[in-house]
């Protein structure tokens, strides 16, 4: 220990009380230490994700449908990554899955907004704060999306798609609700995105 130098070569008293010196500087070591296993339990095990309103949910597998919204186009880039991301949805293991039927009431479309968001989501809940139904868009803002490459548009209909499910932002980590996520390596469900929806349904 280089704290007892000064005190190496002097007697008794004095390497009593450097004893009393490393005996601190021990126990200071050990709260650290056990500080930093803490973090690093919490960080391994916590999860990240939050919770909007999710759907009413009575057991067993469950398919939420979408179908398009007026704005959407016949064809475009934004409706394969919706139809791209609702698949991406139901291929990871939860008891809740995506399926086009005509007849939904959850409307997927587009719409040109100035804002800096990629995506919109409005969703509408019931009396008792259950998801009813909902809407949701990409942004073909050219400032805003107009570099996106189709995995980047097909991260940003996954997330909102996470919404849909009753998933709220999350930026603690690489998961599909986060906000700031990187949308290129990040486009489909991740670890802590399939808990929250396995701690919704
Ligand atoms: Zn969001």
């Amino acid at each position: 220990m280089r704290l007892l130098r000064h005190n190496s070569c002097t007697s008794g008293p004095v390497q009593a009380t450097s004893v009393n010196v490393l005996s601190k500087a021990k126990r200071l070591s050990i709260i650290l230490l056990i500080s930093v296993l803490l973090i690093i339990a919490i960080s391994l095990t916590a999860n990240a994700y939050t919770i909007l309103s999710r759907w009413r949910y009575n057991g067993g597998n469950m398919t939420v449908t979408y179908t398009w919204g007026p704005s959407m186009p016949f064809s475009s880039d934004w409706k394969t990554a919706f139809s791209t991301a609702a698949s991406d949805w139901s291929a990871v293991p939860t008891n809740v899955d995506y399926a086009y039927n005509s007849a939904s009431g959850n409307k997927l479309g587009i719409v040109n907004m100035p804002s800096g968001s990629a995506g919109y989501f409005w969703g509408v809940t019931d009396a008792y704060g259950y998801l009813t139904s909902f809407s949701a868009a990409g942004n073909t803002n050219q400032a805003v999306t107009g570099t996106y490459t189709s995995t980047m548009k097909r991260s940003t209909a996954g997330h909102e798609l996470g919404h849909g499910l009753g998933l709220g932002e999350e930026n603690l980590r690489a998961a599909l609700m986060n906000q700031n996520r990187n949308r290129s390596t990040v486009y489909k469900p991740q670890q802590d995105d399939i808990d929250g929806v396995n701690f919704l349904y």
